[in-house]
């Protein structure tokens, strides 16, 4: 009979084996790109500051180590502290990465939560090294924003009176649940199971009651562009009620300026609000400073820039703002579509009707006058209305090319209403950029737009898997989608890093 060889293992013995932690990292992967340029490119003295362990004290985990780690996990799809952690202890990879540290998932949270302005130096630093391989073009910008929900109560928000009645429900139902319970007791209809469930539910109750009304005594009215009250939010009071693709969510949205060359983000910021128009001041100011800082002054300067946005962010401000940072901007009109009449035919504007200074009315294309009828703010905007006599209106031939209307011509029972806005002015912004559109070289490059900002999107919520931000507030959000936005752009590093090293 024959005779084969057993080993030690296969009779439930251990064994011990050598590992060069070192060697685990292959020559041309993330991770060994990931560990050579933490440890040669990114300068993380900047967070020697925070710690305070010189005399006394165990010594902390390595900043390097920690970043390598976050950004190896953020890589592979893993987003919560926890997964990390786990990932240190059984993976071989993250292993070789810390040097074989146990790093708890508390550490790893808190680095998270707490470095948000020093990511944006290493953010820096990724960029500079991404520039190094000549990644960057400097010559088209696009913007977009990343809508996702972050760790707040949806049922949690509301104006301050909707707030009040909820607490008055949790009240409600509170004192229901435990007369039941007291009525239940009574009848001797008590056992185990539900005495426990009581517990639970009765302080669950009680917490939201707890933070609710806490909430409430201290809570300030947040209030919205027209001056209007906007929903709070309980449990993240930073965080916003914002309009996604999948329907209304209760987070933040995570902006990022890409240029088009590599699709190299250049510069990231998470904010708790549903406009994203309004942060365009902050992302322009951030690219040039970090473009500057990165690949050269002088190349800021020469360059002629091309910036690319959608409709989100036009507006007379924000286009002003981005001649006067030297950039030759494509936005689309927010109001386009308003523009076409239901046979899809574009109706007049208001540079169609001409103005009569004297006598302070329009002529329109007809000849029927359009009469002053008052002024209002709409949008924060100053806007004058003029109206045409319905008589006239119901007879005219240009009735289609003018009214955008449902009703046939003989119903209508208000004449045309022109409304004149600052954006609608003769030589406003708005009015050139409107024009511009209307020319095949700038419709192609707004074309480019969704080349050039969209793949990094896809990149970050599909690839690496960033379906939600796990924390709360504002500056710990921001630390995180920093991160997320250095795993791109160390991701687009590796082929130009792997030439440099196989030609060495
Ligand atoms: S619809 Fe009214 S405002 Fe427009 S062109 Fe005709 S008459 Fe003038």
């Amino acid at each position: 009979m024959a005779r084969y060889r057993q080993t030690e293992a296969e009779n439930g013995q251990g064994m011990f084996l050598m590992v060069s932690l070192k060697e685990q990292l292959l020559p041309e992967t993330f991770e060994y790109m990931l560990d050579e340029i933490i440890n040669t490119k990114i300068d993380t003295s900047i967070f020697d500051k925070k710690y305070k362990n010189d005399k006394t004290g165990a010594s902390a985990i390595p900043p390097k180590a920690l970043l390598k780690l976050i950004i190896y996990g953020y890589s592979k799809g893993h987003k919560s502290s926890r997964e990390i952690w786990e990932l240190s202890r059984n993976n071989i990879i993250a292993k070789a990465l810390t040097g074989d540290m146990n790093v708890h998932w508390t550490t790893i949270a808190d680095f998270i939560s707490s470095n948000s302005d020093e990511f944006k130096e290493i953010f820096v630093d990724v960029l500079a090294y991404c520039n190094d391989l000549g990644l960057i073009g400097v010559e088209t910008f696009a913007i977009d924003g990343l809508r996702l929900p972050s760790n707040a109560s949806m049922s949690l928000t509301g104006t301050k009176e909707q707030l009040e009645k909820r607490l008055g429900v949790y009240q409600r139902m509170a004192q229901k649940h435990l007369e039941r319970h007291q009525r239940k007791d009574s009848n001797g209809e008590l056992d185990k199971n539900t005495e426990k469930h009581f517990m639970e539910r009765q302080k669950k109750l009680s917490r939201q009651i707890d933070k609710t009304s806490k909430f409430l005594k201290t809570m300030k009215k947040k209030e919205g562009g027209r001056g209007q009250e906007i929903k709070s939010n309980v449990t993240d009071n930073e965080s916003a009620m914002i309009h996604s693709p999948s329907g209304y969510i209760q987070g933040y949205i995570g902006l990022a300026v890409s240029d088009r060359k590599e699709q190299i983000i250049v510069s990231a910021e998470a904010f708790g609000s549903a406009n994203e128009g309004v942060h365009l001041h902050e992302m322009l100011s951030q690219s040039e400073k970090n473009v500057k800082k990165t690949s050269g002054e002088e190349v800021w300067e020469k360059n002629k820039k091309t910036f690319l946005a959608d409709k989100n962010y036009f507006s007379e401000e924000n286009l002003k703002m981005c001649d006067e940072f030297g950039l030759d901007a494509v936005i689309p009109d927010s109001q386009d579509k308003r523009r076409f009449g239901d046979n899809k035919e574009k109706l007049y504007e208001v540079e169609d009707f001409k103005y009569n200074k004297n006598e302070d009315h329009y002529e329109c294309p007809w000849g029927k006058i359009l009469l002053y009828k008052g002024e209002d703010d709409l949008d924060g905007c100053e806007v004058k209305y003029y109206r045409a006599s319905v008589k006239d209106c119901r007879i005219c031939p240009l009735y289609s090319k003018c009214i955008r209307s449902k009703k046939d011509q003989c119903t209508i029972d208000k004449g045309k209403s022109l409304v004149v806005r600052k954006s609608n002015e003769h030589g406003s912004y708005c009015l050139r950029m409107r024009k511009k559109l209307e020319t095949e070289k700038y419709k192609e490059l707004y074309g480019q737009r969704i080349q050039v900002i969209e793949p990094v999107f896809a990149n970050i919520s599909y690839c690496k898997g960033l379906n939600r931000f796990t924390l709360r507030g504002k500056e710990k959000v921001n630390g995180q989608w920093q991160l997320y936005c250095i795993v791109h752009n160390l991701g687009k590093c590796l082929k130009g890093f792997n030439i440099i090293k196989n030609s060495a």
